[in-house]
């Protein structure tokens, strides 16, 4: 997993989160984790107990709720139980869902705004916020999630664009194979 540096906003800290130590697969460690399962080091809900030697990978990275000065405070994490981040060498935006609460983002007032900005995404570029639950991927779009069939590479998705009497939608397009 590549990790893209970002700026908090003045005023955001991590406080009592730490699920970026559980939901991201990670490389660098001493001890490699797969997404989903806290890092060895963590103490969940304390923060991390290497802190006073973190790994740049860890100490470079920051979540969109540290980066964006608007979002609220129910966005940060461990309340939202998922992660937004640009961090993904996948997906423009990405929200990582945490296996305990696979839902979270369904609901609100996450699911209105998470579709607003995959509209907006969608509008402007023709890709999507993609969900990540483990292994698994989904696409997610302003009125429906879809699932990508496992062993699919993203870029192997084509997203269309369509009008219907409700305004435009978007579906994705997988190879015939899949
Ligand atoms: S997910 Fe975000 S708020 Fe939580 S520990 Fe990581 S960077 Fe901090
Ligand atoms: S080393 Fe520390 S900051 Fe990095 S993933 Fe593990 S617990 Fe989190």
């Amino acid at each position: 997993m590549k990790w893209i540096e970002g700026v908090p906003a003045p005023g955001k800290v991590c406080g009592s989160c730490t699920m970026c130590c559980k939901l991201f697969d990670v490389d660098w460690l001493d001890k490699p984790k797969p997404a989903g399962k806290w890092c060895h080091h963590c103490q969940p809900g304390r923060g991390c107990a290497i802190w006073q030697s973190l790994p740049k990978g860890c100490a470079d990275y920051f979540c969109v709720w540290r980066i964006d000065p608007d979002l609220p405070e129910a966005w940060r994490p461990d309340k939202a139980r998922f992660i937004l981040t640009h961090a993904h060498q996948d997906a423009p935006l990405a929200v990582l869902v945490d296996p305990s609460a696979p839902d979270a983002h369904r609901k609100e007032p996450y699911k209105s705004m998470l579709a607003k900005t995959a509209r907006s995404i969608l509008e402007g570029r023709g890709s999507t916020i993609v969900v990540f639950n483990g292994t698994k991927r989904s696409l997610l779009f302003p009125d429906m999630e879809v699932p990508v069939p496992d062993g699919l590479a993203l870029h192997e998705v084509e997203i269309q664009h369509f009008k219907g009497p409700n305004g435009p939608y978007w579906r994705p397009k997988f190879p015939a194979a899949a």
